[in-house]
């Protein structure tokens, strides 16, 4: 590959934070609002995009997830229930089901009443490290290339850029072949006839149709590696959100992959509206009112942490003694690498845990770089227990957790590697979270 040398440049430091959030997905959210109520009065959340919610709501995703206990989740539900951009039906329905553009307001209100300053349009590209201390990130935006400095940097991109720029160690995908689930471009339908609706939510879902049962229509009939058929209600009159384009070997990492996976899927979304309008009742009028302004990434990076979570930690309901998220639920939800539908290993359909989980504190701290701290899906862990801990409300649990060690390490001058587990622990109870 031929190279190019950049030459040296001094750059402007545009804010020195005590807590930096890079991403304001789920987990970055939960981050900013749990160091902000920790009392930390000095924190910076920093997004790429020109709204918050990541996946929740610039991915366009459906629903919230899995049966996880979340005060906070509670708490944006709610807000999401109050906004005047739901139709009067809907509002005070705090089921979890989402409505993008009322949930991107909630959380701007949320974030703004906690006293998070919040810049979107800015990419973090690179870390400031020194003597293996993250002491900050550059970023590009329309106002260039900045310097952000803090005490403490919390990784909350999902795919762990800073992590990654700053040396830390991590593994791609699953073990072995480094393979990572599929990514999925996901849209709304209008002009769906919501009554008569069918709406299978699961890949197990079958459902009779005039033609026949519709996952083996889709199997027949959906460019592959599409074929699956998930349809979800919306709060919105007529419409329903889809979950159904499926690109498969996609380095989620890369942006000329990502590009590729777009071109796929917008050929996919024109063979699921026609699929839908032909086999599904319900749908023969149906169009595309919007689609999601991010691909969706299930899986990329892994990095090595203090601790790994493993499949055994949520099987066997771990309570570890330094936990930051409690009452975890969900399943292995691992999709197929090779096409439509669920890893043909069966993890979900055998997926049998003795109760709810807890994440250690330990695994969302990085092995070897101080100064940083990581939440959401990129925190460590194994293929197999990512498959679980990537639901959205696991993720805002985290978030959380981490964004308290953030600002009481901040707020007393330490590493966060050296901050007692109980601290933070005090602090969360504070917030509503139980063990
Ligand atoms: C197609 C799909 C379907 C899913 N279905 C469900 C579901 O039904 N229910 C559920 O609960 N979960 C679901 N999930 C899982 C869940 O959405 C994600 O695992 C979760 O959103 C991860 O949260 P996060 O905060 O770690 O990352 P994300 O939600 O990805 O947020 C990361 C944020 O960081 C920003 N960012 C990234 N890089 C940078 C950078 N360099 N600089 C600045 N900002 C940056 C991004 O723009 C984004 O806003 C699904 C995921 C996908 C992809």
């Amino acid at each position: 590959m031929k190279t190019y040398t950049e030459p040296s440049r001094t750059i402007p430091v545009a804010a020195e934070a005590d807590v930096l959030v890079c991403g304001a997905g789920p987990a970055g959210i939960g981050a900013a609002l749990g160091a902000a109520r920790a009392g930390c009065g000095n924190v910076l959340l920093v997004e790429a995009g020109n709204a918050v919610g990541g996946v929740s709501t610039s991915g366009m995703m459906s629903h919230w997830t899995g049966q996880t206990e979340s005060p906070l989740l509670a708490e944006i539900s709610a807000a999401q229930a109050g906004s005047v951009l739901l139709p009067e039906s809907e509002r005070g329905k705090p089921d979890n089901a989402i409505c993008h553009e009322a949930l991107k307001n909630a959380y701007l209100r949320l974030l703004d009443e906690a006293g998070v300053k919040v810049r979107l349009y800015t990419q973090v590209v690179d870390a400031i490290v020194e003597g293996g201390r993250v002491r900050g990130v550059v970023t590009e935006s329309k106002s260039g290339r900045e310097a952000l400095t803090a005490k403490v940097v919390i990784d909350a991109t999902g795919d762990g850029d800073v992590a990654a720029r700053a040396g830390a160690a991590f593994d791609m995908g699953r073990e072995g072949d480094g393979k990572c689930q599929p990514v999925t471009l996901m849209f709304r339908l209008g002009g769906v006839d919501t009554d008569r609706a069918i709406s299978p939510g699961s890949f197990e879902t079958t459902v009779e149709v005039p033609s026949g049962e519709i996952q083996a229509l889709g199997r027949a009939n959906l460019p592959a590696p599409a074929g699956h058929v998930l349809l979800y209600h919306q709060h919105l009159p007529g419409e329903m959100c889809v979950n159904m384009t499926n690109v498969t070997d996609i380095d989620g990492t890369d942006a000329a992959a990502l590009s590729r996976a777009e071109l796929v899927c917008r050929r996919q979304m024109e063979a699921i509206v026609a699929f839908l309008r032909k086999y599904a009742p319900g749908y023969e009028y149906c169009y595309v009112v919007a689609s999601a302004s991010q691909i969706g990434v299930r899986e990329t990076r892994h990095f090595r942490t203090l601790h790994t979570m493993t499949e055994e930690d949520i099987v066997e309901a771990r309570q570890f003694d330094d936990w930051i998220a409690t009452r975890n639920h969900f399943n292995f939800d691992i999709h197929n690498t090779k096409g439509a539908g669920l890893d043909a290993n069966g993890a979900q359909q055998k997926f049998r845990a003795k109760g709810k989980y807890t994440i250690p504190y330990r695994s969302c701290v990085p092995e070897s770089l101080d100064g940083l701290l990581l939440a959401g899906r990129c925190i460590g862990g194994t293929h197999k227990a990512h498959s679980n801990f990537r639901a959205m409300p696991i993720c805002l649990n985290v978030g959380q957790g981490v964004g308290v060690a953030a600002a009481l390490a901040a707020k007393r001058g330490i590493l966060p590697r050296d901050l007692p587990a109980a601290a933070i622990q005090t602090e969360l109870r504070r917030q509503g979270v139980e063990p």
